[in-house]
């Protein structure tokens, strides 16, 4: 079972991942818990210079470097997983890549999504859960936090708003694949709501 997390910066991905991913395990399942960019060797020195270059880079190049991370990732971490039978749990995957490269660095969308298409061999998750928040909830409670909003770059707010609304069309878009979340509900309900959704998965 592949599921993957998606959302803004500050939407809690990686904290409802962790909860996931240990639930699983406490239920007997092997989990591989992974993420986008920088979730393979080559992965980490790819997301080193993206991030590094973010703001400054040129888009089409952005998206290559994310793609070519992707494609790493996929053949020598996921699929193999995936083949033992295990589950893999991973902070982001192509949906980010549409949302930001596509929506936020304007490019176009269905480009995008053909170009990690091409760089995984098409491999789609079963589950996607979409935290969704507003980005100016997520800069206050990262701020709250001390971790600066989108680490590296403070992009505009339309940055974010394209973001935000390019995550919410992927999912109306597939609607069986992504579980959209609100991401301001309590930790515990959003718990339980992925919970319930990925039980449903492996029954
Ligand atoms: O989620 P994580 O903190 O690992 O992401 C690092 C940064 O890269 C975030 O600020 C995120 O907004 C950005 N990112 C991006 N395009 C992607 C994936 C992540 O701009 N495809």
């Amino acid at each position: 079972l592949f599921i993957t997390f998606e959302g803004g910066d500050g939407s809690g991905k990686s904290t409802q991942a962790g909860l996931l991913a240990q639930w699983l395990t406490e239920q007997g399942r092997t989990v591989v818990r992974t993420r986008e960019p920088g979730g393979s060797d080559v992965g980490v020195e790819i997301r080193n210079l993206v991030l590094h270059h973010r703001g400054h880079i040129d888009p089409r190049s952005e998206a290559l470097l994310y793609a070519a991370d992707r494609a790493h990732h996929i053949a020598t971490v996921v699929r193999p997983a995936l083949e033992r039978g295990d589950v893999v749990i991973q902070d982001r995957y192509f949906d980010s890549s549409v949302a930001y490269q596509g929506a936020g660095r304007v490019l176009d969308a269905k480009e995008i999504r053909d170009l990690s298409l091409w760089a995984t061999e098409s491999l789609l998750p079963d589950v996607t859960v979409l935290l969704d928040l507003d980005e100016n909830v997520a800069r206050t409670r990262l701020e709250a936090a001390d971790k600066p909003f989108d680490r590296l770059e403070n992009e505009k707010a339309e940055f974010h708003s394209r973001v935000r609304a390019g995550f919410l069309a992927l999912a109306k878009a597939e609607p069986k694949r992504f579980l959209v979340l609100d991401a301001t509900q309590p930790i515990d309900e959003l718990a339980q709501a992925i919970r319930s959704r990925v039980s449903h998965e492996l029954s």
